[in-house]
């Protein structure tokens, strides 16, 4: 294929929003039950925004795609996008003729 690409995934995304929601609230239940130095760690560790859009390492999603013209006529259009880690993804050929008037 032509062209590629590397962008995040948006299930991989979504699985780091949710693992860091839920340490947010096992900080937030350990609340009162964990020595106060403890606390302030875990509290610490679990404010951090990944501005997970932005973040680079996330970016396992490859994207390949290709699209043109063959000389009969028949027009093309190729898509292929897959993530490194979970494997989410999808492939997308197609392929219509042109009709050709004199
Ligand atoms: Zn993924």
């Amino acid at each position: 294929m032509g062209a590629d690409n590397w962008t995040y995934c948006l299930r991989c995304v979504y699985r780091a929003d949710k693992t860091q929601e839920l340490m947010r609230q096992q900080v937030r239940d350990s609340y009162g039950e964990i020595p106060v130095d403890q606390f302030e760690i875990a509290r610490a560790a679990a404010a951090i925004d990944h501005e997970l859009m932005d973040n680079e390492t996330l970016y396992t999603f490859r994207e390949d795609w290709d699209q043109g013209v063959e000389t009969d006529g028949t027009v093309f259009v190729n898509y292929s996008g897959r993530c490194s880690e979970c494997n989410w993804g999808i492939d997308f050929e197609h392929t219509e003729v042109l009709p050709f008037e004199e």
